[in-house]
C-alpha cells in the first residue's frame, strides 16, 4: 500500500465556525418567516449541514438528496444522477440547498434544475466553499462561506476515497511527484 498522502491546513476549525455564523445570520434574516426546506447534498454537506442548522432558531426542515456523478477518482465525468432523491415534496417551498464545494458546477446545476422541474417558490444555493478555477458552467452561489484554490480539499465532511471526513479542519492534499 502507497504512503499516506501529506495533508495542509487550508482553513482552521475557529474559520470555519466564524464563516458558518456569517452564513447563518443571512440565512435568518431572509428565511425566518419562511418556514425554508434545507436540502443538503450527500455526502459532503453533512457536518456543514449540521453545524449551520444549530444556529438557525426558526422553524424549517430538513431533507436530504444524493448524486452521483460517474466519475472516476476525483474527476466529475458530467453525467450526474439523483441516487437518493427527497422524501417529502418542495413545491411552493421555499428551497436551500446546502453544498459542501462547487468544483466544475456541474452537479449543482444539475441538481438546481432537477428542483426548479418541481416547482419550488424559491430556490437558493449555500456552498461552504466554491472553486471558481475550475467552473464549466456558471453557478449562482446565494450564500458562500470560503473561496478556495485550485487544490483537492478534504476535512469537515469532504473526503478522499471516503477518506479524511471527520477532520476538523479543511485541508488540502500534497500533490506527489
Ligand atoms: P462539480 O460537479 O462542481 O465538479 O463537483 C461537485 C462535487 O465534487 C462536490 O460536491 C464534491 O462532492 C466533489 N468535489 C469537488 N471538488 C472537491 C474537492 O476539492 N474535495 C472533495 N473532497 N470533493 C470535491
Ligand atoms: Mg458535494
Amino acid at each position: 500500500m502507497g504512503s499516506q498522502p501529506k495533508l495542509h491546513i487550508l482553513l482552521t476549525s475557529e474559520q470555519i465556525e466564524a464563516a458558518v455564523k456569517k452564513l447563518a445570520a443571512a440565512i435568518r434574516k431572509d428565511y425566518q418567516d419562511k418556514h425554508p426546506l434545507l436540502i443538503g447534498v450527500l455526502k459532503g454537506s453533512f457536518m456543514f449541514m449540521a453545524d449551520l442548522i444549530r444556529l438557525l432558531d426558526f422553524p424549517l426542515e430538513v431533507e436530504f438528496i444524493r448524486l452521483s456523478s460517474y466519475g472516476r477518482g476525483r474527476e466529475s465525468s458530467g453525467k450526474i444522477k439523483v441516487v437518493q432523491g427527497l422524501r417529502s415534496p418542495i413545491k411552493g417551498r421555499d428551497v436551500l440547498v446546502i453544498e459542501d464545494i462547487v468544483d466544475t458546477g456541474l452537479s449543482i446545476s444539475f441538481l438546481i434544475d432537477y428542483l426548479q422541474k418541481k416547482k419550488p417558490a424559491s430556490l437558493k444555493l449555500c456552498a461552504l466553499t466554491d472553486k471558481p478555477s475550475r467552473r464549466q458552467i456558471p453557478v449562482t452561489i446565494d450564500y458562500l462561506g470560503f473561496t478556495v484554490p485550485n487544490k483537492f480539499v478534504v476535512g469537515y465532511g469532504l473526503d478522499w476515497d471516503e477518506k479524511f471526513r471527520y477532520l476538523p479542519d479543511i485541508c488540502f492534499i500534497e500533490e506527489e511527484g
